[in-house]
């Protein structure tokens, strides 16, 4: 690919000191170098954002937000151009990758118009008790490879507006929609506000450890979330985790098994499965077992899984290699426990493609139904009574989401309210709106994206508690 890529240093477009090969997932071939940053360049990075914070944590809020304007519209300009590299640096289709860059522009401008507001928690009897918020300092934004761009926003909207400075390092998989945002910056950010540094896994424990680090703001899996929080721990950084999940969907046994079985394949398979909150699991009652099974897996055969830049893909590549190794173990399992009913195997091409696969009648301790798939595999599970798979839903150390599907929204909404996740959504999926906070709960992670809650996250709270002099 004809395109320099550059890390944003300082406001500077700046080489790595090395630089790697970017794979496209559809042809399991480089198409794009990459510049790899050294620690002397994290180092860099971060002094420059520690350098930049008093001024633009000064800055007035009004002429941040019109910062942050120019940055939704500068991508809105070239939306094209950033979904076709993010359809050949991750691999979903074309349509889905235009998704993802116009929501980064909605997730932008909703924290544009967010302010933070000072609140009187007491004003009586000469006693006046304020708590307001003022920025954390340097921010540490470290994202995963599934949605490389709109993960980014999720952390860049709150800290930019709340007045804080970031460094932003992407997965060494998806590094390049990234670079193409640093661009943009550089030309409307002032310089040290926004930095980009890119790695191959070596630089995100340097960065997370890093004195001059104020917070870390982080998507990735569990594995690597737990690391951060223990390198959090040391200087008791300000911490978010957006982390893995096993999202169950729970079928109740007055809906149109056609109907819900085409919902719940979409649910499962976009962008080819690799969601945190992806439909991992579907429990279906006896009653409609069969008939959801065969549905599902007629629509599982007829989908088409190719190139994602080719117009009609509904299903694209597997991201890495890595990822599509451990989902050909998983099959390899289920393929032995439970009945492949669609898929099961990699096409026998070029590229890291696995066709939509549905699996039925697995044993519940099966890898497939206990773990993250985070590939375009779905085991649909059997049940009977609800008491039973609500505690099945609910038996994972994961939390992250989950749907209900009912003709009866208010049945639909007490089951919802037994899910021990952070989101349930009922006859609907991936339901995520800028204004409404997203968050996991027992390991799927800590604190909140989104909404007011994922604003004050970038904020600390002070309480100025007030009375007359007497
Ligand atoms: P990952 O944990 O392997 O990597 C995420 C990021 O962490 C990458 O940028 C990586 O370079 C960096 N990293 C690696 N080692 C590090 C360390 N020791 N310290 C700090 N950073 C380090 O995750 P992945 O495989 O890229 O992403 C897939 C996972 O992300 C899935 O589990 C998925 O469910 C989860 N995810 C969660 C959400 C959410 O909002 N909860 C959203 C998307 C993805």
């Amino acid at each position: 690919m004809d395109h320099d890529f550059k890390l944003l240093i300082n406001g500077q477009a700046v080489d790595g000191a090395s630089s790697f090969d970017v794979v496209n997932p559809a042809t399991g071939k480089p198409f794009a170098q990459c510049p790899k940053a050294d620690e002397a360049q994290l180092d860099q990075a971060v002094a420059a954002a520690r350098a930049a914070f008093p001024k633009w944590a000064a800055t007035p809020v009004e002429e941040r937000a019109a910062m942050i304007e120019k940055l939704a519209a500068a991508l809105e300009a070239r939306a094209a151009e950033f979904a076709s590299l993010l359809t050949q640096e991750q691999g979903k289709p074309t349509e889905q990758a235009m998704g993802e860059v116009i929501g980064c522009t909605f997730i932008l401008r909703a924290f544009r118009d967010r302010r933070i507001e000072e609140k009187v928690l007491r004003d009586e009897g000469g006693n006046k008790v304020i708590e307001h918020r003022t920025p954390l300092g340097v921010v540490a934004a470290i994202t995963p490879w599934n949605f490389p761009l709109i993960l980014m926003m999720n952390k860049v909207g709150p800290a930019l507006i709340t007045g804080n400075t970031m460094i932003v390092k992407p997965a060494p998989t998806t590094p390049l929609t990234t670079l193409l945002f640093a661009e943009l910056a550089k030309d409307i950010l002032p310089a040290g506000v926004f930095n980009v540094i890119c790695d191959q896994n070596e630089l995100g424990s340097k960065l997370t450890g890093h004195p001059e680090v104020d917070k870390i703001a982080f998507t990735g899996s569990t594995g690597t979330g737990k690391k951060v929080m223990a390198s959090a721990a040391a200087m008791v950084k300000r911490v978010t985790l957006e982390l893995g999940g096993n999202d169950a969907a729970i079928v109740l046994d007055d809906v149109d098994p056609k109907l819900v079985a085409q919902k719940i394949f979409d649910g499962a398979m976009t962008n080819a499965g690799q969601i945190c909150v992806a439909i991992k699991r579907a429990y279906v009652p006896s009653n409609i077992y069969d008939e959801f099974c065969e549905e599902i897996a007629r629509i599982a055969n007829e989908a088409i899984t190719d190139d994602g830049s080719k117009q009609g893909t509904q299903v694209g590549p597997i991201q890495n290699k890595m990822q599509f190794d451990k989902v050909r173990e998983l099959l390899d399992d289920a393929a032995e426990k439970g009945t492949v009913l669609a898929g099961g195997k990699p096409l026998d091409r070029d590229g890291y493609f696995i066709p939509p696969t549905i699996v039925r009648d697995l044993p519940e301790d099966a890898r497939l139904v206990q773990e993250e798939q985070f590939g375009p595999v779905l085991p649909v599970l059997k049940y009977d009574d609800i008491d039973d798979v609500v505690a099945r839903a609910n038996n994972s150390d994961f939390g992250l989401g989950g749907s209900v599907w009912s003709k009866d929204v208010a049945k639909g909404t007490e089951v919802a309210k037994r899910i021990d996740t952070g989101t349930v959504w009922v006859n609907q999926f991936l339901a995520i709106d800028p204004n409404i906070p997203f968050r996991g709960t027992k390991q799927s992670g800590l604190g909140a994206e989104l909404g007011e809650a994922g604003l004050n996250e970038y904020t600390q709270a002070h309480i100025v508690n007030a009375v007359e002099l007497a």
